[in-house]
């Protein structure tokens, strides 16, 4: 067993309130699933809420955005950071994938002071993290060793067939591991809410239906994506992007953004909205491929889809009664090595490797479109 508490230093000169305060900003470190149920009993018995947020570290404000809307609708939070082997394929990036376990708790702990400061109304916000849940492998799977061949021994999770969509189409075994794990994290924290991004919207469109097949009692909540002022989602892969790719990798966004004007603009045609954000992706390919290779940067479009938002089934028309996802995924390819200049931006890994980015807009039911005015049928 492992625990470890981390105090925040509290600038209070009072002695009784300084140690009334820092008892109240510690937040734990766990890594024994005993530890874990412990504590949410103790929460239980006390009657106080408790969220989960579920990430695999390198933590960002997408994380971060969260683990604040959690505290702000439970009292208790637990931010679970375990790198996942069992959602990473032979050939993916689970060995490069960034690991930054003290950045990771730096940020917690700053966004713990954050949460316990007093706001302008004078008041506390509501609730506060508790705990980081950290376990190591050995905990997670006691019997075998996470294996993601299709074929693999063990006890799996898999949600069919909304798992064999989009990224499943590519990730064959992803979501298995996805929905393995977040089961496992369930039950041992047993939260009200769990917190999930809409920047993977395939993984909250799952996760609901895996929560609803299991009957498992906790309420799945979608927080908004987070991007930077560039328009680009918020990733732990982002990293890997230098300027030149990174700029490239916006046209996911553009796409995705034309599409959703034309539908505003009353087209609702799977075929036409699809290809409006193809289309402008394959102009920026187009005006790469017409660049000095030394300025260019190149990617492949894995797919745009326009789904259901239940059963992310594709759609040939956008639902107007329930809206739909119009979601996409681009590969964005390595650099030419022989074209990169000295000094130029590049990412972590000199921008050698493959760069899979995904990103979706939801496009809503048409009447509240309307309303909000971003719509019109006219
Ligand atoms: P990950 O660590 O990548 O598994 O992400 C953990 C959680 O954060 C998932 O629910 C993601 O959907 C969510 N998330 C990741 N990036 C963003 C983002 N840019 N905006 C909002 N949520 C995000």
């Amino acid at each position: 067993m492992q625990r470890f508490t981390f105090l925040l230093r509290s600038r209070i000169a009072t002695p009784s309130l300084a140690v009334r305060i820092s008892r109240s900003r510690r937040f734990s470190i766990l890594s024994d699933i005993s530890e874990v149920r412990r504590l949410r009993k103790s929460h239980l018995l006390s009657g106080e809420t408790v969220g989960l947020v579920p990430t695999l570290g390198a933590l960002h404000e997408g994380h971060l955005s969260l683990i604040r809307q959690a505290a702000r609708e439970n009292k208790k939070v637990f931010v679970t950071i375990y790198l996942n082997p069992l959602q990473f394929a032979a050939t993916e990036d689970f060995r490069a994938y960034p690991k930054t376990w003290d950045e990771d708790i730096a940020k917690l702990r700053h966004l713990q002071a954050d949460l316990l400061a007093p706001s302008h109304s004078g008041e506390t916000p509501y609730g506060s993290i508790a705990a980081v849940f950290a376990p190591s492998t050995e905990t997670l799977y006691p019997t075998l060793p996470p294996s993601s061949d299709p074929d693999a021994d063990g006890t799996f999770v898999t949600v069919s067939p909304l798992d064999r969509f989009l990224e499943g189409g590519s990730r064959p075994t992803f979501f298995r591991g996805v929905a393995t794990v977040c089961t496992k994290l369930f039950n041992i924290v047993t939260p009200d809410r769990v917190y999930f991004g809409q920047k993977d919207v395939q993984q909250s469109v799952i996760i609901k239906r895996l929560v609803k097949d299991l009957c498992i009692g906790t309420e799945v909540i979608i927080g908004p994506t987070q991007r930077d002022s560039d328009g680009l989602a918020l990733s732990s892969r982002n990293v890997y992007l230098g300027a030149r790719r990174r700029k490239v990798a916006l046209s996911l966004r553009r796409g995705l953004k034309a599409a959703e004007e034309l539908y505003s603009r009353g087209e609702t045609s799977a075929e036409r909205l699809v290809g409006c954000a193809m289309s402008v992706m394959r102009e920026e390919n187009g005006r790469q491929r017409r660049l000095d290779p030394t300025q260019a940067a190149r990617f492949v479009v894995d797919y745009v889809r326009l789904s259901n938002v239940n059963t992310l089934e594709d759609e040939y028309d956008a639902n107007i009664r329930e809206g739909s996802i119009l979601s996409a995924a681009i590969k964005v390819l390595p650099l030419d090595h022989g074209c990169t200049a000295d000094g130029e931006s590049l990412g972590v890994g000199n921008d050698a490797g493959e760069v899979r980015l995904i990103d979706n807009v939801i496009l809503p039911p048409r009447s509240q479109s309307t309303r909000s005015g971003r719509a019109d049928l006219g």
